[in-house]
């Protein structure tokens, strides 16, 4: 479903930049919002000031080789907040790969989606406690949101990877590229991916 929404805007709304993305012209927007689950152990519950670094990391990425500027849902709020309910532990501990395919289907998949920020445009960012044999999981345009662990906290890169999977990019075998898959990757992009990037329904115009 979500695949085919995506799609669409490719070949309407966004028809420009599928084709002509690399100008990177005119600037666009896109909006996120992070919500951290509560930890069992309350104390152990990641302040939202720890995505700080990330968000700069994000936001100069996206403008540096997109052209986007990445904002808050909300007009002059904060990206990141504490998720005020209690988490299922499936969703607290999910998997990563094919296993969150999966899982999308189930508990942990049903808890995300039924606290996103908005559905379609924005994209909402869960901090949860582990993600097996991963930091950070996206599948990809199919959902509106991205998971990151607290291993991936300490990793400022993470934040801009997964969110540029969910505008549609995979990976690269490229070390210098952002979208390599380890967290040794660069901050680099090919043109191309300024297209796919561009075009997909999580960047905007307004
Ligand atoms: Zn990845």
């Amino acid at each position: 479903m979500r695949t085919i929404v995506d799609s669409v805007h490719r070949l309407t709304l966004n028809i420009f930049d599928a084709l002509l993305g690399f100008l990177n012209w005119p600037k666009k927007r896109l909006r996120i919002r992070i919500f951290i689950l509560r930890n069992e152990q309350p104390d152990q519950t990641p302040a939202p000031d720890t995505v700080d670094e990330m968000i700069k990391y994000a936001k100069r990425s996206f403008r540096k080789n997109f052209n986007v500027e990445l904002l808050p849902v909300r007009r002059n709020g904060h990206f990141a907040e504490v998720l005020q309910k209690d988490p299922p532990v499936e969703a607290l501990y999910t998997k990563g790969g094919s296993g969150a395919l999966k899982e999308e289907l189930r508990l942990a998949g049903s808890f995300f989606a039924s606290n996103l920020a908005n559905p379609i445009y924005p994209v909402t960012v869960f901090v949860v406690k582990d993600i097996k044999g991963a930091d950070g999981c996206s599948l990809g345009p199919m959902s509106d949101y991205v998971t990151i662990d607290h291993v991936g906290l300490k990793n400022e890169s993470v934040l801009a990877h997964e969110v540029a999977h969910a505008c549609g990019l995979w990976h690269l075998h490229d070390k210098r590229n952002l979208l390599y898959t380890s967290r040794s990757r660069g901050d680099e992009c090919r043109w191309w991916q300024k297209n796919v990037f561009r075009s997909s329904r999580h960047v905007t115009y307004w």
